[in-house]
């Protein structure tokens, strides 16, 4: 026998106990006649005593033991003269009277501690040692319980689990496949799924009604802020729904993990928006509502006065900071360069500072007005002691940067806390997007959408101004699901893929078997995903999506750790008939 227990789990009633202890050398301390040591495992710490005047042979080897070294000890559980609180095995000790090892360690590149002084790069090299970290240990095993409690919420509502291939034909989903060659069909090749989309709807033609699986997508996609190649998806879709029930059942599944694991409970409904009112007041299409701040629009009111970068801009609006009329010229100069940074992409910002007094000042007296001012600060609901910040320019591109200046504002103002969420759900999406070098519409969700009934006759008179049937659940300015209720019928479909720019032939080619199904009695249906990734990462309060993915890729998509992609050998490429071509 190993173990008799874990080292998380005596306590002081277990003192007297005889018992047997695995684990990893921690940290040893020799304290004159006293040796100690903690012993770890995945369960918690426990603290060893070794007594030189009692065993010196014992603690000799004790001492020699190093760091990462695996043992197994035998010993009594005692009361500590010297309690640790902190420690939920705080109160005893175990007087160890056998030691042996069962596997010694080299020098971690890293200290296994909470804050370890590994660099990124060198952690996710020795990535096994940094999951023996509590702050990763602590994120896997909350999104194993994320995983868990979904999957029992979706039972007890009749979901069932189906796994659907991963050798598949492509399905768009906006990004680049990833594809594997078949050996045993030369030159010709499988795509990875971008997600199971197609194969939900089969399930739903097939009569499944209601299904969720928690799988694997890949999207070769350059790597932009916080993506992995492959992630990881709470998959769903039901039949015979509209949108309510589909954001009545999420809404009911979302609760369900933020009641069992973080202990907070929703009153009342998420709040909904349009895609249009949130990109109006926050410039973006997933707001972070922890704090106000949004955006008024100024146009109309700040041209005709002779102001040069007012008066021939598309769009003039802005935000208010709260108790910021005092900022010093430096923290006004930062936001400039802030909002100047390419990533934002503003030109400048327009400051006016409503004093504490009462008086508005701006650099704007030339053009405007006290009288001018004061309605700008009515319109913007500016009141005293408040900074007015002002962009203008091209609209969609301004509300980007007005976007990031709320959040950095948000941010420099403590507004954004990471134990806060804010659910929202984000409705009518456009259906379509047009991509101006291209000159053709892409999906804005994907192809399968369903365009709002109201709205189908728009598609042959005006398909930009079609909203679709989607949604996406957004928390705390992160998009955690979306999805839609999704085309039944052939002959939409078909419509669809030709405002798409897809040929009859390749719509059937690429959709063929979908689009047959159509064919065979298929079901209204709808289903949104979930990133699994991004939940848990918003759950554990973590920046990236990296800390709660136990292999996850570097920014490059290499895997640092087993050091791929790599390249395959000659007899493996000719197998595949497949030739490099050194550009
Ligand atoms: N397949 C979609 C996605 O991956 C989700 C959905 O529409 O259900 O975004």
């Amino acid at each position: 026998m190993y173990r008799t227990n874990t080292c998380g789990e005596l306590r002081l009633v277990d003192a007297g106990k005889k018992v047997i202890l695995s684990g990893w050398v921690q940290r040893s301390r020799d304290l004159g006649g006293m040796t100690f040591i903690d012993l770890r495992d995945r369960y918690g710490v426990t603290q060893l005593v070794f007594n030189m005047e009692l065993d010196p042979g014992l603690c000799g080897e004790a001492r020699n033991l190093g760091r990462e070294f695996v043992v197994q000890v035998h010993g009594e559980v005692m009361e500590r003269s010297n309690k640790n609180p902190k420690m939920p095995t705080g109160e005893i000790e175990i007087r160890v009277n056998r030691l042996m090892v069962l596997n010694s360690a080299i020098t971690p590149p890293f200290t296994i501690e909470d804050e370890s002084d590994g660099g990124d790069e060198l952690r996710m090299k020795y990535r096994y040692l940094d999951l023996r970290r509590n702050p990763l240990k602590n994120n896997l095993l909350l999104r194993h319980r994320m995983a868990f409690e979904a999957r029992n919420y979706f039972n007890s509502h009749d979901f069932i689990e189906v796994e659907t291939p991963v050798l598949i034909k492509s399905t768009p989903e906006g990004a680049r496949d990833f594809v594997v060659p078949s050996r045993t069909n030369p030159g010709q090749f499988y795509a990875l799924p971008q997600s199971p989309q197609t194969f939900k709807q089969l399930i739903m033609v097939a009569g499944y009604d209601r299904y969720m699986q928690i799988v694997k997508c890949f999207r070769d996609e350059d790597l932009r802020a916080d993506r992995q190649p492959e992630f990881t998806q709470i998959d769903c879709e039901m039949s015979f729904v509209h949108q309510e029930d589909i954001l009545d059942m999420f809404e009911g599944m979302v609760g369900h993990l933020f009641k069992n694991l973080l202990q907070i409970e929703f009153k009342d409904p998420f709040p909904r928006m349009t895609f249009a009112e949130a990109m109006a007041k926050y410039g973006s299409d997933k707001p972070d509502i922890r704090f106000g701040m949004e955006f008024t629009e100024l146009t109309g009111e700040v041209k005709g006065k002779g102001f040069p970068v007012f008066d021939p801009a598309e769009y003039v609006g802005g935000i208010v900071a709260p108790g910021c009329a005092e900022y010093t010229r430096k923290q006004v100069d930062e936001l400039t360069e802030f909002v100047k940074r390419p990533q934002v992409g503003g030109k400048g910002l327009v400051f006016m500072r409503y004093g504490t007094d009462g008086i508005l000042k701006s650099t704007l007296d030339r053009y405007y007005t006290p009288d001018d001012l004061k309605r700008f600060a009515g319109i913007t609901g500016a009141g005293p002691g408040d900074l007015m910040l002002l962009m203008a320019g091209d609209q969609k591109l301004t509300l980007k940067a007005l976007c990031e200046l709320r959040l950095e504002m948000g941010t420099r103002l403590g507004l954004r806390r990471k134990d806060v969420f804010k659910p929202l759900w984000v409705l009518d999406f456009p259906l379509l997007e047009w991509n101006e070098e291209e000159k053709r519409f892409y999906a804005m969700h994907h192809p399968f959408t369903s365009p709002r009934t109201e709205d189908i006759p728009l598609l042959d008179t005006d398909p930009a101004r079609v909203r679709a049937n989607a949604y996406d659940l957004v928390i705390n300015g992160n998009e955690i699901g979306g999805g839609s209720i999704r085309i039944h019928e052939e002959e939409l479909q078909k419509k669809m893929f030709r405002i798409l720019g897809f040929t009859d032939m390749d719509a059937d080619r690429q959709f063929g078997f979908l689009i047959r199904a159509f064919r065979y009695g298929a079901p209204p249906h709808g289903g949104i995903a979930f990133g699994l990734d991004r939940f848990t990462s918003l759950f554990a309060g973590e920046d990236s999506i990296r800390d709660v993915i136990a292999f996850p890729k570097n920014n490059a998509g290499r895997d640092i750790m087993a050091d791929a992609p790599g390249e395959i050998s000659e007899e493996q490429l000719k197998e595949l008939s497949i030739q490099i071509h050194k550009i």
